[in-house]
Order: C-alpha cells, then sequence, then structure tokens
C-alpha cells in the first residue's frame, strides 16, 4: 500500500560535502498497518518522513500510495510533529477546522467533524479553550484531531510524544491505538525510543546511523485483546 522503493538522498553538509543521509532505503507497510522507524539522532527519520509527506523529493526511487507515485504534499499525507504548531489565537475548535477551510464545506459541516474527531481524543469540553490554557498532552491531542480531521490515508507522526512525560506518554498510547483501530488509517511513527515503538507498531524499521542503512526490520507479536506486549526480546545486530 505504502511503498518506499530504493530511496536514496543526499545533502550538502556545512563543510560543503556531500553526505548520503538514506542510502537504499525499502520499506513495505500495508493499509491500516501501524510501522514504526527507530535510529539514532541524524540517521535520516525525518528526511525520510518528509520525503513521504511530499515535502521533499528523493534523489533515487520512488515511493508510492495505493500505486500512486508521491510528487507533493496533500490532504491524504498529514504530518503530527514533536512541536503542536498550534495557532495561539485560535481556539480548539477552530485551530482543528482551520484546514477544512481547504475543501469546500459549509462551516457547519466542518464543526461537525471536528467535534467527531476532537471526542476521539477527548476533548470535547475543551473546544472554546485557546492552546495556552492546554497542557503538552492536550495540545499533542489537539494536532493528532487536526491531522485526523482532513482524513488521511496516512497518518506521519515524527515524534510527536517525545517532549511529553512518561505518564502521558502512556496515556496517549492507548488513546493512539484505539485510534488507529476505529478510524483504520495506516500510521508511519518516527521515534527515538525502541520500547515506544514495540508497544505501538506491527512493524519496527531500525536504522543504523551511517551511512542511512537499514539495519533490521522487526515484526512485533500482535497485540491480544487491546493488550500490548510489555517486553519483546530484540535480535539486532550491534
Ligand atoms: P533526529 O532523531 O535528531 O530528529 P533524524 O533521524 O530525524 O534525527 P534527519 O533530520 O533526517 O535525522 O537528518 C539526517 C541528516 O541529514 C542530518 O545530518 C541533517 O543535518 C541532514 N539534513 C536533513 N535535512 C537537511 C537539509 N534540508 N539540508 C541539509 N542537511 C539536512
Ligand atoms: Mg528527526
Amino acid at each position: 500500500y505504502l511503498t518506499i522503493n530504493g530511496i536514496e538522498k543526499s545533502f550538502v553538509n556545512e563543510k560543503k560535502e556531500r553526505v548520503k543521509v538514506l542510502d537504499n532505503i525499502n520499506i513495505e507497510a500495508e493499509k491500516g498497518s501501524f510501522v514504526s522507524i527507530v535510529g539514532p539522532s541524524g540517521c535520516g527519520k525525518s528526511t525520510l518522513l518528509y520525503l513521504i509527506a511530499g515535502l521533499d523529493r528523493p534523489d533515487a526511487g520512488d515511493i508510492r500510495v495505493a500505486g500512486q507515485k508521491v510528487k507533493k504534499p496533500g490532504p491524504e499525507r498529514v504530518v503530527v510533529f514533536q512541536e503542536a504548531g498550534l495557532f495561539p489565537w485560535l481556539t480548539v475548535l477552530e485551530n482543528v477546522t482551520y484546514g477544512l477551510k481547504l475543501k469546500k464545506m459549509s462551516k457547519a459541516e466542518a464543526e461537525a467533524k471536528a467535534l467527531e474527531v476532537l471526542k476521539m481524543v477527548h476533548l470535547s469540553r475543551y473546544v472554546d479553550s485557546y492552546p495556552h490554557q492546554l497542557s503538552g498532552g492536550m495540545k499533542q491531542r489537539v494536532a493528532i484531531a487536526r491531522a485526523l480531521v482532513m482524513e488521511p490515508d496516512i497518518l506521519l507522526m515524527d515524534e510527536p510524544f517525545s517532549a511529553l512525560d512518561e505518564q502521558t506518554r502512556m496515556v496517549l498510547h492507548k488513546e493512539l491505538i484505539e485510534i488507529w483501530r476505529k478510524t483504520k488509517v495506516t500510521i508511519f511513527f518516527i521515534t527515538h525510543n525502541i520500547r515506544e515503538a514495540v508497544q505501538l507498531s506491527e512493524k519496527v524499521v531500525v536504522f543504523a546511523t551511517r551511512p542511512g542503512k537499514i539495519k533490521d526490520i522487526i515484526s512485533v507479536p500482535s497485540m491480544k485483546d487491546g493488550v500490548m506486549p510489555d517486553s519483546v526480546t530484540l535480535h539486532t545486530e550491534q
């Protein structure tokens, strides 16, 4: 469904050297699956996510969604970043309906859709609040609602919970899994945290530092009755 095929990407660094950040990356994600990428800082995780989002172009290879080559950003592939990036002068509801202005939709229809996704992230009571009145976890929930309201095929998440405390992160993990089940959206999740990746995903792609190659692909045993596995033995060569 999401096919990442032979992706190569280089950047020129401050010493004017060409550095290969992604070297022959091949990943398949099935429709409705939950795939994570883990790897050390600078290994090219965000670079790959931006390529999938269509925010940048690969030097070689292609990325396809349902057979269609990704060429530019689109509402079917939305990104949730580490920073929620909400508009401080807009309420929660206005932040969520903002993107819908691009779609031909009445205000009432847009608000009804926004309320539906805000309910999914347990923020129905905060629709009229402003971002500064919310905790970090709540802001991230708004960011997720703002992404979901676009009804994306793929939800791209770049370390969405890494700025949150452990307890809030656990709650959001549970909520994200519920959302994933309910909406059947395909999730592509980036994290530093292998434990987080294993708890959330069906498939974990481990990146090596240099030169941006895949080190290992781990299939995670499926969750039984919604219970996340506490520990999974990892067999990654060092
Ligand atoms: P982190 O875990 O710290 O977020 P990452 O795995 O997401 O790291 P990337 O942001 O993908 O890493 O960056 C990979 C490498 O590519 C880094 O060395 C970075 O400096 C370089 N890089 C990324 N984007 C650009 C750009 N637009 N121009 C030049 N170099 C870039
Ligand atoms: Mg990154």
